[in-house]
């Protein structure tokens, strides 16, 4: 089932997601709207925050669904390793219709549990260390917009704002 994805300004996109207890029926559903909504977008991640979940719970599949295989669930993820630096292009389905370049480790390793509760190491290097970075920002409440320099990141803001107040956001 796809699930409304909310944008930047809703606060559950910026408060801190809670650990997942127990990964339940509910969680499986979650992951599996997750993905079809991730895939429908069409996006190369999402967190849960983003379908207004404020939850432990992030899916990335840089192939958007095309390779089998390359999708990637993490539950309760966190990072073992954050090194080098890298910076590229970067947007966020929660805030579309603007990129900028951000700043960003260039590997990093992620240990979280996969959607069948087993413990996994996920390294990753250049846009997979980026996506993994992007969606465990979501976690803590924080955006790509909150890794830009102030005067980026307020242009793009008021822009929003201008788009919230004519009803366009
Ligand atoms: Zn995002």
């Amino acid at each position: 089932m796809l699930r409304p994805i909310v944008k930047y300004g809703d606060p559950v996109l910026a408060k801190p997601a809670a650990p997942v207890e127990r990964i339940d029926d509910e969680i499986q559903r979650l992951i599996d709207d997750m993905l079809a909504t991730m895939y429908a977008a069409p996006g190369i991640g999402l967190a849960a925050p983003q379908v207004g979940v404020p939850l432990r719970v992030c899916v990335i599949d840089l192939s958007v669904g095309q390779r089998g295989g390359e999708v990637i669930t993490l539950v309760n993820p966190e990072f073992v390793v954050r090194e080098g630096m890298q910076v590229e292009e970067e947007g966020c389905l929660s805030v579309p219709g603007f990129t900028a370049s951000v700043a960003r480790p260039s590997r990093v390793v992620v240990r979280g549990l996969d959607r069948h509760g087993q413990e996994r190491e996920i390294e990753g290097t250049g846009l997979l260390a980026r996506a993994l970075q992007h969606e465990l920002d979501h976690l803590e409440g924080t955006l790509f917009l909150d890794r830009l320099r102030g005067i980026k990141r307020d242009l793009i803001v008021r822009k929003i704002r201008k788009m919230q107040r004519a009803g366009k956001w």
